[in-house]
C-alpha cells in the first residue's frame, strides 16, 4: 500500500509539473462533480415534498427544479471540458515523461547496461509511453466515483440504513474477480517482457537491410520466420489461458452484482409498501441506487484500469531505480605523466567469470600504444576501463595517481574520443556523421574536408556528393560502403581534438592497402595525442611506441615490436602466424 501510494504521489507531483493548468482544472470539475451527483437525488425527494405539498410552495418549486438541471447538465457538460482540456495536457505529458526517461538514461552507469536485464527494464519503462497520464485521469475518476457513491450511500442511509449494507454487499463478488484479474494479468505481463524484447529483436532482423541480406543468401529467412512463429505462438498460448480463466470468474462476478442491485431495488419497494419511507424517498433512492449502480461501475472500471495502469506506471518508476554513474568528485586535469592500471580485475553485471585477472601497465602521455591479442582476451573491456566508463571491481586505473573512481566522469569523458568496434552509422548528413562529435565546429567545412580527405581520400567527397548530402538509403540518402561508414566514423574521432583517442579494430572493415594508407595518416593526425588502438591484426604495432599483449584476461607482454619479437614469447607467435598469411607457398 504505501508503494501503491507513493507511486501516485510521484505521478500527481509530475502531472502538476508536467501540465500545471489542466492539473488544477480537473481537480476543480471533479470536486464540482462530486456535490453534484449527491445533491441530485435530495432534490430531487425534495422536489417531489413540495410537489405534494398544499398548498404547493410554487417559487421554491421552481428553485429547486433548476437547481436539479443544472445538477444533471453538469456532468455532460464538465465531461467535454475535460476532453477538450485534457488534449493539450496528454502531449505535454507525453514530452515530459518522455525527456524525464531520456534525462535518466544518460546517466546509468555503463557497465550495468551490458546486464541484460536493464534493457528488460527500458522497454517496459518506455512501454508506459504517456501511461502516467493515463493513470492520473484514472485516479481522478476513481476518487470521484468512490467519493461519489460514499455520498449516495450516505443519501440512502438516511432514508434506511439496511440499504446502505445491502448496496455494499453486491460488490464484493465484483471486487473479487477484478482483484484476481489484475494479479493474473500483470503477473502475464512481467514474465512476457523478455519474449517480447525477443520477439521485437527477431522482427527487427527483418527490417535491416544488412541481416535482410545475409539471411536471403545464408538461406536461413525460414528458420528465422520459424523461430518467430514460435515464440509467438507461445506467448498467445499463455494470454489464451490466462484470459479464459479470468472471463469465467468475470462472468460469474457481473451476474452476482447485477442481482444485487436489482435486490437493492426491491429491498426499497418492500419498504415503501410497509411505509417506512415516503414516495420522495422512495423516488430519490431509485435515482441514487441508478447513480450509484453507475458510479460504482465507473469506480470499478476505473480502479481496475488503475491498478493495471499503476504496474505499467511502478514499472516506469522503477527504471529510475536503476543505478547512475558512481560519480567522483574531483574534475579531471590533463594529465602529464601516465595512464596506470593496477592489478585491475573485472566481472561483466550478471556474468560470473572474472574478464580482467590483474591487468598492470602504463601508457605514458602522447604514447601510441596499440594493444594486441586474441578474441575474448579482454582487449575492448580494458578500453572502457580506461575511459572510465566502466570501474574495476579490484584495483584502479589512476591519471597522474588519480583514480576513474574519484573522478567526475563527464569531465574526464570531456577529453577522450572513442572510435568503436561496432561504430554507428546515422542516417544525417556527412557533416553531421563527422561533426557530431564537436559540433561547435561543424560549421567548419574548410578543416572538415581537409580531414576527411586525409581519411577516406581525395575522391570521396566528391563521389557522395559533399558534406551536406544525406547519408543512409533508409532515408533516401546515399549508401556507403562497410569501409566508407568506418572511415566515416574514424573521422567523427579524430574531429573531436581531445587529448586521448581510443580505435577499437578501426580497420576491420578495409581492406589491407587501405588499411596500411589509413593508419600512416592516422598516426601522423594524432601526434601529440595520446592514442590507444585495439587490434586482432599485428600489422599495426611497427608503429607503436608501445605494444601490450593480452591473454586471458591480463597484460602478457609490454615492449616495442622489435623487442617482443626478439623475446620470442606471444607476440612472436602471433606475428609469425599471421605474417603466414602473407608468405608465399
Ligand atoms: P576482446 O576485445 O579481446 O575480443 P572483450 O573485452 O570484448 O575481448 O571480451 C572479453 C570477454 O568478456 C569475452 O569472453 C566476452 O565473452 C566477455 N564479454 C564481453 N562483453 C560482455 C558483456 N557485455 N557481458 C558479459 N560478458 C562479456
Amino acid at each position: 500500500m504505501k508503494k501503491i501510494l507513493h507511486c501516485v504521489g510521484e505521478v500527481f507531483k509530475d502531472c502538476y509539473k508536467a501540465f500545471p493548468a489542466f492539473f488544477l482544472l480537473a481537480m476543480a470539475l471533479d470536486g464540482l462533480g462530486v456535490i453534484a451527483a449527491m445533491l441530485e437525488p435530495v432534490l430531487l425527494a425534495r422536489i417531489l415534498e413540495l410537489a405534494g405539498g398544499k398548498p404547493v410552495d410554487g417559487v421554491q418549486l421552481i428553485q429547486t427544479i433548476g437547481a436539479y438541471g443544472i445538477c444533471l447538465a453538469y456532468v455532460p457538460v464538465s465531461e467535454v471540458l475535460f476532453r477538450t482540456a485534457s488534449q493539450r495536457a496528454d502531449i505535454k505529458g507525453a514530452q515530459y515523461f518522455g525527456n524525464k526517461l531520456v534525462a535518466f538514461s544518460r546517466r546509468i552507469r555503463l557497465e550495468v547496461l551490458e546486464n541484460p536485464e536493464t534493457l528488460d527494464r527500458f522497454h517496459r519503462a518506455n512501454a508506459a509511453e504517456n501511461s502516467q497520464f493515463v493513470f492520473f485521469k484514472q485516479i481522478l475518476l476513481t476518487v470521484r466515483n468512490g467519493v461519489t457513491c460514499v455520498g449516495l450511500m450516505a443519501v440512502v442511509g438516511r432514508f434506511h440504513p439496511v440499504l446502505v449494507l445491502s448496496g455494499l454487499l453486491a460488490l464484493v463478488p465484483s471486487v473479487l474477480t477484478k482483484l484476481y484479474f489484475e494479479k493474473k494479468t500483470t503477473a502475464l505481463r512481467r514474465m512476457q517482457s523478455k519474449v517480447l524484447r525477443r520477439l521485437g529483436y527477431i522482427r527487427g532482423l527483418f527490417s535491416n537491410k544488412e541481416s535482410i541480406k545475409e539471411m536471403r543468401v545464408m538461406g536461413f529467412e525460414s528458420y528465422l520466420i520459424e523461430k518467430w512463429n514460435g515464440t509467438n505462438a507461445q506467448r498467445v498460448e499463455e494470454y489464451a489461458q490466462v484470459n479464459l480463466d479470468i472471463c469465467k470468474k468475470q462472468v460469474w462476478g457481473i451476474i452476482v452484482t447485477n442481482t444485487g442491485h436489482v435486490l437493492n431495488i426491491a429491498l426499497s419497494f418492500f419498504l415503501l409498501i410497509q411505509g417506512r419511507i415516503s414516495v420522495g424517498a422512495f423516488a430519490a433512492c431509485l435515482s441514487a441506487f441508478t447513480a450509484y449502480e453507475s458510479g460504482m461501475t465507473v469506480f470499478l472500471v476505473m480502479l481496475f484500469n488503475a491498478i493495471s495502469t499503476y504496474h505499467v506506471v511502478e514499472d516506469y518508476y522503477a527504471y529510475f531505480t536503476i543505478p547512475t554513474e558512481r560519480d567522483g568528485e574531483v574534475s579531471y586535469h590533463p594529465f602529464q605523466e601516465a595512464i596506470t592500471a593496477s592489478d585491475v580485475h573485472f566481472s561483466y553485471s550478471g556474468g560470473d567469470r572474472e574478464v580482467l585477472r590483474g591487468v598492470d601497465c602504463a601508457i605514458r602521455k602522447g604514447e601510441h600504444v596499440v594493444i594486441v591479442g586474441e578474441n575474448g582476451s579482454g582487449k575492448t573491456t580494458f578500453s572502457k576501463l580506461l575511459t572510465g566508463a566502466f570501474l574495476p571491481s579490484q584495483g584502479r586505473i589512476s591519471y597522474d595517481g588519480l583514480s576513474t573512481e574519484e573522478m567526475n566522469r563527464g569531465s574526464l569523458y570531456a577529453h577522450y574520443s572513442i572510435v568503436p568496434q561496432d561504430f554507428v552509422r546515422y542516417w544525417f548528413s556527412l557533416r553531421e556523421n563527422v561533426g557530431i562529435s564537436d559540433l561547435d565546429r561543424c560549421e567548419d567545412t574548410e578543416a572538415m574536408e581537409a580531414l576527411l580527405e586525409k581519411v577516406a581520400g581525395s575522391e570521396f567527397l566528391e563521389n557522395v556528393g559533399g558534406l551536406d548530402v544525406q547519408l543512409g538509403k533508409e532515408y533516401g540518402g546515399q549508401e556507403l560502403s562497410g569501409g566508407q561508414w568506418q572511415k566515416v566514423a574514424i573521422a567523427r574521432g579524430l574531429w573531436r581534438e581531445s587529448d586521448i583517442i581510443i580505435l577499437d579494430e578501426p580497420t576491420s572493415a578495409l581492406d589491407p592497402l587501405v588499411e596500411y594508407d589509413v593508419l600512416s595518416k592516422f598516426a601522423e593526425m594524432i601526434r601529440g595525442r595520446t592514442s590507444v588502438i585495439i587490434s586482432h591484426r599485428v600489422g599495426i604495432c611497427r608503429m607503436a611506441d608501445k605494444i601490450l599483449v593480452m591473454k586471458g584476461g591480463c597484460v602478457v607482454e609490454c615492449g616495442r615490436h622489435e623487442e617482443l619479437l626478439a623475446a620470442g614469447g606471444e607476440y612472436a607467435h602471433i606475428w609469425q602466424e599471421q605474417a603466414k598469411w602473407y608468405q608465399n607457398g
